[in-house]
């Protein structure tokens, strides 16, 4: 029987289990931002978007949730800016797709990166969905704008770099994305602006691009700031995992993180949901601004539905929602269970006990050179991308 629970907790360790949670924003992430997008909208859409909030919110983190089945979908989350120029990609990129294939082939563009021109493609399904009255599509494709915008506020969906992994920073992804949000999430300032139309969206993704371009040179110096102060014992955690050692940042190291860039987490966070807003409100628009209280069964919010929108509403003002345990994604019921630990619950892959601590923490990163930008940080990048053996999902 041993020899059996060991064969499959080998056998889990050959297929790779999932990689643990180093999604675009992490699950929390997506969610959080969706959900505050809500309220971010004009009275003639909220009612419609409230009353689906909660498929809105799982749905939201579906296009990360496919990756694995769908080999086309993970390109879409991100555009790795420093392949195509290390100065000014901005200079060298046509914000349009079509000028883009014509000067670089659409197969390098799904190679590096599709996430600008998703989002336009999404809010374009979007607003034919609005167009058609189709409600089932309004609510997928809000969901999944609202994915791949934010995904574009991520400063490390913008590089080949983008695990940290061409200097010695293996990790940075998780960390930044995922695990500064999961403890910190009570400390972010949630109520963003409100929703407006975009009067050129294309232009408006590229800008939000450009500005998490722009952070990538603080998010690896200031790693590597932090980093004087920790040895690699006490940098980094291990968790033992169907015979599988993973390494994360140690929590201590998070929170040192959290008090150099944490600033700037919370404000990409901030930053998404008047954008995903904005993107759900231009679509609206172009698809004829429907009446979206006739799409609604019943037309109108009920008195119990008003009163819960007024009380997050105020809380969303105040910046209490998670203070007051309001976000969906804060509630334990709504966590999507993984197909690893369905299993697992099954019995019919029983994890192997874990190891003893095997693992010999590596030494300390290097301090990366100083420079205004990331430019010579991806040298190591190979004009076949096979540095891409990834050992973190890039999205
Ligand atoms: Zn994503």
């Amino acid at each position: 029987m041993k020899k059996i629970i060991l064969s499959l907790g080998l056998a889990a360790l050959l297929l790779g289990p999932a990689a643990p949670a180093a999604r675009a924003w992490g699950f929390l992430g997506h969610r959080v931002i969706t959900q505050v997008a809500i309220y971010e909208l004009p009275a003639s859409m909220q009612a419609f978007y409230f009353r689906h909030m909660a498929e809105l919110v799982r749905l939201s983190t579906a296009p990360d949730e496919r990756r694995n089945q769908d080999p086309t979908e993970g390109p879409k989350h991100f555009i790795d800016l420093d392949h195509y120029s290390e100065d000014n990609p901005f200079a060298k990129i046509p914000r349009g797709y079509d000028e883009a294939v014509d000067k670089f082939s659409a197969d390098t563009l799904k190679k590096y990166g599709t996430v600008p021109w998703v989002v336009i493609e999404t809010k374009n399904k979007l607003a034919a969905a609005f167009s058609a009255r189709d409600t089932v599509g309004i609510i997928k494709y809000s969901a999944e704008l609202s994915h791949y915008t934010a995904d574009a506020f991520v400063p490390l969906h913008t590089t080949v770099n983008y695990d940290g992994q061409l200097t010695g920073q293996t990790g940075l992804h998780a960390l930044w994305e995922s695990q500064l949000p999961e403890r910190y999430l009570n400390a972010y300032k949630l109520n963003g602006e409100e929703a407006k139309v975009l009067k050129d969206p294309l232009a408006s993704i590229w800008g939000v691009i450009q500005g998490s371009y722009g952070f990538l040179t603080a998010t690896y110096d200031l790693e590597s700031k932090v980093s004087k102060g920790f040895t690699p014992q006490t940098k980094y955690s291990f968790t033992h995992r169907f015979g599988k050692t993973q390494r994360r940042y140690s929590d201590a190291f998070a929170d040192a993180y959290e008090k150099e860039v944490g600033g700037q987490v919370a404000f990409r966070m901030k930053g998404a949901s008047p954008m995903v807003a904005s993107m759900w409100l231009t679509a609206w628009q172009e698809g004829g601004r429907p009446d979206l209280d006739k799409l609604m069964a019943p037309p109108k919010l009920g008195k119990d539905e008003k009163d819960q929108l007024t009380t997050q509403l105020k809380a969303w003002k105040e910046n209490n929602l998670a203070n007051e345990q309001l976000l969906i994604a804060q509630q334990k019921q709504q966590r999507v269970i993984a197909p690893d630990e369905i299993k697992a619950a099954d019995g019919e892959a029983t994890p192997p006990p874990p190891p003893e601590p095997a693992a010999t923490p590596e030494p300390a990163a290097p301090t990366p050179p100083a420079g205004p930008n990331v430019k010579m940080k991806v040298k190591t990048k190979g004009p076949t991308g096979t540095d891409k053996q990834k050992t973190t999902p890039h999205w």
